[in-house]
C-alpha cells in the first residue's frame, strides 16, 4: 500500500518544491518506489525533475478532470529516477472546472487509487493557497509535511493551515495528519532561526522532523540543471540533509 503524503504550506517560496523533488529523489535512491504529483500550475516539480513542461501530451490535468488514467500521464524523471505526474499551465484552468465535476475535493484520491500497488511513497508538491487543487492533495493524503522557514511570523502562518487540515480531517479525510514540520533554509548563524526553532520543538515537540535543510546554494542551482539536488551534488550539506530526512520519513511511516 502507498502511502501518501502531501507537502503542504500556503506561503510561497517556503521550499515546497525544492523538499518534493529533493524527498522523491532520495527516497527512490533507498530503494522506494515513489511518484510525485505536481499539483502546482507553475510544473516547478516538473522541471526540477527533468522533465520538461511544455512538452506533455497529458499531465496531472487530464487526470484530475477525467480525460486520462494516471498510467497514461506519468513519466520517469530521466535525472531522479522516480515516477512524476506532471503539471503545466493546463492545470490552472482545472480549478474552474472542478467546480462542476462529482466529488470534486476527491478527484486526485480516485485517480492514484487504482495504482496503490505501484508505489511506496506518493508525494503531492501542493500550490501556494489553499485552494481546491491543495483539498485534493490533502483528500487524497494519509499526511502533511510541512516544510517552514525559521522566521518571525512563521508560527502565526501556520495557524491558517493547521485549521484547514482540522476541517479536512472533520469532514473529508479521517485518515489525515500533520506528520511533521521541516525546518528549511536554515541559517545557523541566524540567532532568531535558532530562537524560532526552539520554540517549534516546545510546542510541536516530535511533530519536528529531526533533519534539518540548511540554506546551500547547491539545491537553489540544481533546478536550472533538471535535477534534483541530492542527484546534482550529493555531497552538498543541502543534499544530505535531505538524504538524512528520506530515512527519517522511512522510520516514521513504520510508526503510522
Ligand atoms: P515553494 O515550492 O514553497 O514555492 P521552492 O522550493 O520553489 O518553494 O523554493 C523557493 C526558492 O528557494 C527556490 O528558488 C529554491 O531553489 C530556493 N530554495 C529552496 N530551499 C533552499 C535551500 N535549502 N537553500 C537555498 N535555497 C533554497
Ligand atoms: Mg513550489
Amino acid at each position: 500500500m502507498a502511502r501518501i503524503f502531501c507537502v503542504a504550506n500556503q506561503k510561497g517560496g517556503v521550499g515546497k518544491t525544492t523538499t518534493c523533488v529533493n524527498l522523491a529523489a532520495a527516497l527512490h535512491e533507498a530503494g522506494q518506489r515513489t511518484l510525485l504529483v505536481d499539483l502546482d500550475p507553475q510544473g516547478n516539480a516538473t522541471m526540477g525533475s527533468g522533465v520538461d513542461k511544455r512538452g506533455l501530451t497529458h499531465s496531472v490535468y487530464q487526470v484530475l478532470v477525467g480525460l486520462a488514467a494516471l498510467d497514461h500521464a506519468r513519466v520517469a524523471s530521466p535525472s531522479g529516477g522516480f515516477d512524476v505526474l506532471p503539471a503545466n499551465r493546463d492545470l490552472a484552468g482545472a480549478e474552474v472546472e472542478l467546480v462542476a465535476l462529482e466529488r470534486r475535493e476527491r478527484r486526485l484520491r480516485d485517480a492514484l487509487q487504482a495504482f496503490d500497488n505501484d508505489y511506496d511513497f506518493v508525494l503531492i508538491d501542493c500550490p501556494p493557497s489553499l485552494s481546491l487543487l491543495t483539498l485534493n492533495g490533502l483528500c487524497a493524503a494519509h499526511g502533511v509535511i510541512i516544510p517552514m522557514q525559521c522566521e518571525y511570523f512563521a508560527l502565526e502562518g501556520l495557524s491558517d493551515l493547521v485549521n484547514t487540515i482540522k476541517k479536512v480531517h472533520a469532514n473529508l479525510n479521517r485518515d489525515l495528519k500533520i506528520i511533521g514540520l521541516l525546518r528549511v533554509m536554515f541559517d545557523t548563524r541566524m540567532t532568531l532561526q535558532q530562537q524560532v526553532s526552539a520554540q517549534l520543538e516546545e510546542h510541536f515537540g516530535e511533530k519536528v522532523f529531526r533533519a534539518v535543510v540548511p540554506r546551500n546554494v547547491r539545491l537553489a542551482e540544481a533546478p536550472s540543471h533538471g535535477m534534483p539536488g541530492v542527484v546534482f551534488d550529493r555531497n552538498a550539506k543541502g543534499a544530505q540533509a535531505y538524504m538524512a530526512f528520506a530515512a527519517e520519513m522511512i522510520e516514521r511511516v513504520k510508526t503510522l
